[in-house]
């Protein structure tokens, strides 16, 4: 289902041109318009769903298969050095286009976004984390 709202909707849809460079049934992959390095795209699929928490189990399932595909296929044409995939749920966790997407980001020596990805390490006591394990199992 699409959002008549939703921009990524459109992109994926091809209701609006992009830049895309890969397209099947269930997606789109297109060229972030501010991409963090050369080649950093986006995989949308062509339904609307939020976030993760909304998407069909089917999809998330092929999503990550065509990461894969996308990763081996872009390293191999861009020669990136490594790759990211980032896929970001609700503002506080970054997002800004609520329709799913995850992003393939190419990486490179001394690329301008050297520690972006890196989150600060913490040291919780054993005890602390024996709560969290007990929670979540
Ligand atoms: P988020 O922050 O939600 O994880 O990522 C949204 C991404 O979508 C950003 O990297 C942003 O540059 C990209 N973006 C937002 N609007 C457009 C658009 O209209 N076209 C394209 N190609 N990318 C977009
Ligand atoms: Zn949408």
């Amino acid at each position: 289902m699409k959002d008549d709202n939703c921009i990524f909707c459109k992109l994926a849809n091809g209701d609006i041109p992009t830049r895309s460079i890969y397209e099947d049934e269930t997606f789109r992959v297109f060229l972030d318009a501010a991409p963090a390095t050369k080649g950093h795209a986006l995989i949308v699929p062509k339904d609307h769903a939020a976030n993760l928490y909304e998407l069909p189990d089917e999809t998330a399932g092929k999503a990550l298969i065509l990461a894969k595909k996308m990763a081996a296929h872009m390293t191999e044409k861009l020669g990136c050095d490594g790759f990211n995939v980032v896929q970001n749920n609700g503002e506080i966790a970054g997002q800004t286009v609520f329709h799913f997407h995850m992003h393939l980001i190419p990486r490179y020596k001394d690329d301008a976004n050297m520690n972006r990805f890196v989150w600060n390490p913490t040291s919780p006591s054993d005890e602390e984390l024996d709560a969290v394990q007990g929670l979540l199992k």
